[in-house]
């Protein structure tokens, strides 16, 4: 499915149960409280669907890209907080028991305290929730402790909602709405169930064994893996996969890398990986025929199926990995089209490759720019950072209209490179990019 028939199929899903109460056979109420219904049933769908965009599923991921689904996901979940948190207090005049003649509640609210009740603990749990996972970096918690804290605290948002909202809902006592509710419900924890219990299942029977670990640069490991008893992964290169070393397959232990390796190279699998918080700072101790565990591919940042006449590369850092896995893919793959990478550095010693991206440029005929922002004197490359100006340098018109631009590195530089090559005139759909920060 394209990105856009994703979208819409997104917003039939979290309309229908506004759509279902919409034509449901019910008397009218006021403007206020038909608007404070349909706030919490907007509310509700989005909480149900936000399973769906975690990033896991490929189907959604692979098509928008995964940084554009993770920020899809935040932005839905403040939503559904505005609307959750509005919901109770647009009501109006619709307080006192439950009349005889008043069959449909056209006349007051529930006053089921169950309902009430997980309504309330709903409407608690969620800006707490919510909350939580914006400040997360800045909690003292583990990144695998936050992930259970996430998971467990939606399935709780999920089901005291599930309760209030069936039980305390006028229009979701119709069968039909009870039903297409029990449907996203059942949606939503099997969703859970297939990331944490399904999945390491598959993984289990697909383990892997580290081949090697070495240096490649300052703080900087190549991580090299082999398939144990099967083919090993199809990927594009690129793409991205949730690594697991050392830990059982249904550990929370597994962090997101970009493969640096092509897919010609026999099955092996290999990452490059900056040292930043608990696992990365270890990879280096990390002993040969350790057993490991691979989620993917996930991702879209790949040149597989582009026909643009050029390819340029652009990396900051250890955004190298990606963009290496497609320098090697199209070396690999004899791809004659001219491709240029610029890449760029804080200090020389953290250059990466620099031997093989050498023979690539004599081989391939890649065209290459290292660029340092704080090099040392006898530097004799580009020094500053890249910017408009440097992209202005490197590539001619003819190169920003037709070419395809693939960026990945730190979200200063990858904000900065986009808005210059929109401001040359490069078309959005000619920019690949791939965050490793979404926030
Ligand atoms: C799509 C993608 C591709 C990436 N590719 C590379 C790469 O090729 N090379 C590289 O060095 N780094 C890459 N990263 C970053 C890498 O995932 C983090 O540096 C790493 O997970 C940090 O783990 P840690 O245990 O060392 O640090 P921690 O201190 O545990 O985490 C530091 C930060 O890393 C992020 N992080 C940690 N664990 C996860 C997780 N399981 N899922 C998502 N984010 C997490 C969080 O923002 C966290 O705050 C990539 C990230 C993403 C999202």
């Amino acid at each position: 499915m394209k990105p856009f028939v994703l979208a819409v199929f997104y917003v039939m899903v979290v309309m229908l149960p506004l759509a279902l109460a919409w034509t449901g056979a019910y008397p009218p109420r006021s403007f206020w409280n038909e608007l404070a219904t349909g706030a919490g049933l907007l509310a509700f769908a989005i909480i149900l669907v936000e399973f769906i965009l975690s990033g896991r599923f490929r189907s959604v991921s692979g098509r928008t890209g995964m940084d554009v689904t993770m920020r899809f996901h935040q932005l839905l979940a403040r939503t559904a907080l505005a609307l959750a948190l509005i919901h109770p207090f647009l009501y109006r005049g619709l307080f006192g028991y439950q009349r005889p003649w008043d069959v449909t509640r056209q006349l007051t609210l529930t006053t089921d305290f169950t309902a009430l009740t997980t309504g309330l603990v709903t409407w608690i749990l969620l800006p707490a929730f919510v909350v939580l996972s914006i400040a997360r970096d800045q909690l003292p918690y583990k990144y695998e402790t936050w992930r259970w804290m996430h998971g467990l605290g939606a399935l709780a948002i999920a089901g005291f909602g599930m309760h209030h909202t069936l039980h305390a809902g006028r229009y979701s006592q119709d069968p039909v709405l009870g039903f297409v509710w029990i449907a996203m419900f059942a949606v939503a924890v099997a969703s859970l169930l297939y990331v944490y219990l399904a999945e390491p299942l598959l993984q289990r029977r697909r383990p892997w064994r580290v081949a090697s670990v070495r240096p490649v640069s300052l703080k900087t490991w190549e991580i090299s893996l082999q398939p144990q008893g099967h083919a090993g992964l199809a990927y594009h290169a690129g793409q991205f996969a949730w690594l697991n070393v050392g830990h059982s397959p249904f550990s929370l232990h597994e962090n997101p890398f970009s493969i640096s390796s092509a897919p010609a190279e026999d099955g092996r699998l290999e990452f490059v990986i900056k040292e930043l918080g608990d696992f990365t700072s270890s990879v280096g101790q990390i002993k040969p025929g350790t057993k490991a565990y691979v989620d993917g591919p996930f991702g879209n940042l790949t040149v597989t199926g582009r026909s643009e006449p050029g390819i340029a590369l652009i990396a900051g850092g250890v955004g190298i990995a990606p963009l290496l896995g497609i320098l090697r893919q199209l070396h690999n793959q004899k791809d004659v089209r001219p491709t240029t990478l610029v890449y760029g550095n804080r200090i020389e010693e953290q250059i990466a490759y620099r031997d093989e991206l050498e023979a690539l440029a004599t081989d391939h005929g890649t065209r290459i720019a290292y660029v340092l922002s704080e090099p040392s004197a006898t530097w004799s490359g580009v020094s500053g950072i890249i910017d408009e100006k440097l992209i202005r340098s490197l590539f001619s018109s003819g190169e920003h209209k037709d070419w395809l631009y693939v960026l990945c590195g730190p979200p200063a530089m990858m904000e900065a490179v986009e808005k210059s090559l929109i401001g040359l005139g490069v078309p959005s759909h000619n920019i690949l990019s791939e965050r490793f920060i979404y926030d």
